[in-house]
């Protein structure tokens, strides 16, 4: 789960992160107020759930309330990268001196969270990364130690900070690994980090991201979820607790289990296919859940055939076959559907599926072909 600008620094001002004074804003009118309390320079931020804000022109200076108010109604109008701005952030200017990367997020090839940053922070950070790559960089953080402090003042150094801010930098940087910890963060990102003119170090950007599995025990962070963004598709997937993921192919897949959805995919490419996505419904799932997860396949326009590999262990083959006979009922699926049900009252499920006009496949190898095959002949 990904969060706005201005939640993600109200986390990071509880954990001692100096942030601009602001705050977040609905309407052009609202903005004003915002500015006219702050007095003086503001800045106007789209609070939108991409990067690159900045240079779409979702970032503006402002040098009174009234032209706040004109910005805001500006900004609150535009779509970034498809995405409308519903909400600004309205803060205090700074004058910058310089612009600093900093962030801790998951390096998984190391198994390990990595600390990076770089002198040459903002909006070209991107860019920096791919053309000089030695200006960034990485320090990795032992799990069980924590950041140590030393690790905090080494890469100060590294990004040649000026002594005088080693210990705003430190400070930064320990308070940015307890949020990241402590939240279950898999991103925790400040970019930039200034220093302004008058030589305060302050957090100027925020971006943060969840890890969606240890929200269960954040409730205070799963209520900030923004689903103004997500696709419908993956709200209805949720409420279900179904494990959904869209993707750019034309099979539909349902499929039991994470280990043996990711496998289906796989070999739908080895026969030349593509997956409309991964889903997996789960152990245990019942007509329900399958009737969910079958409409959620469905209303995708770009499905051209559906794949069912259902691996009946905990979950029964008859429950199944019966999710998608209501599913099919309600849904009315013009698109051809392979199926193979394979474990506990298989039989009984494919019984029950024989009056629906599926196509039946006794492996996964078979399934795969006859439903890449159908796609094809649905395009
Ligand atoms: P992003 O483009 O989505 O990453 O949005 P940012 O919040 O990082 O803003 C983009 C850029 O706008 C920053 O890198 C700064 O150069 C500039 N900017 C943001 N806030 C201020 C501010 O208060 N004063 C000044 N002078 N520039 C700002
Ligand atoms: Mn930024």
């Amino acid at each position: 789960m990904k969060l706005h600008e201005y939640q993600s620094k109200t986390i990071f001002s509880k954990y001692g992160i100096p942030i601009p004074k602001g705050r977040v804003a609905a309407t052009a009118q609202e903005a004003k107020q915002v500015a006219e309390e702050l007095g003086g320079r503001v800045v106007i931020k789209a609070q939108v759930l991409v990067g690159g804000r900045g240079k779409a022109g979702g970032v503006k200076l402002a040098k009174d309330a009234d032209e706040a108010e004109q910005l805001a109604t500006q900004i609150l109008g535009m779509e970034i990268k498809g995405l409308p701005v519903r909400k600004v952030l309205v803060d205090e200017a700074s004058a910058i001196d310089q612009e600093i990367y900093f962030s801790i997020t998951d390096d998984r090839a190391a198994r390990k969270p990595v600390m990076i940053a770089s002198a040459a922070g903002g909006v070209d950070i991107e860019e920096v990364a791919a053309t000089d790559p030695d200006k960034i960089i990485k320090v990795h953080i032992d799990p069980l130690l924590g950041l140590r402090e030393y690790q905090a003042r080494d890469v100060a150094v590294a990004i040649d900070l000026p002594r005088d801010y080693w210990k705003d930098f430190i400070k930064v940087a320990m308070g940015l690994w307890e949020v990241y910890k402590n939240t279950d963060a898999s991103l925790a990102e400040i970019n930039p980090l200034v220093i302004t003119k008058d030589k305060q170090m302050v957090a100027l950007d925020g971006k943060m991201m969840i890890d969606d599995n240890a929200l269960f025990r954040h409730p205070d962070l799963a209520e900030m979820r923004d689903t103004d963004e997500d696709a419908p598709a993956e709200i209805e997937a949720r409420k279900y607790g179904l494990s959904f993921i869209k993707l750019d192919g034309d099979i539909g897949c349902m499929v039991n289990g994470a280990g043996l959805a990711m496998t289906s995919m796989d070999v739908i490419k080895l026969f030349g296919g593509e997956p409309a996505n991964f889903l997996d419904v789960g152990g245990g799932a019942d007509s329900k859940k399958v009737a969910a997860a079958m409409r959620i396949i469905l209303t995708d326009p770009r499905v051209k055939a559906v794949l069912f590999n259902i691996f009946g262990g905990i979950t029964r083959c008859d429950e199944v076959a019966r999710g998608i006979l209501t599913a099919m009922d309600e849904v009315k699926p013009k698109v051809p559907m392979v199926v193979r049900l394979v474990g506990t009252n298989a039989e009984e499920g494919r019984r029950l599926l024989e009056k629906a006009n599926m196509i039946t496949a006794e492996t996964l190898a078979d399934a795969a072909k006859k439903s890449v095959e159908a796609a094809k002949k649905g395009k």
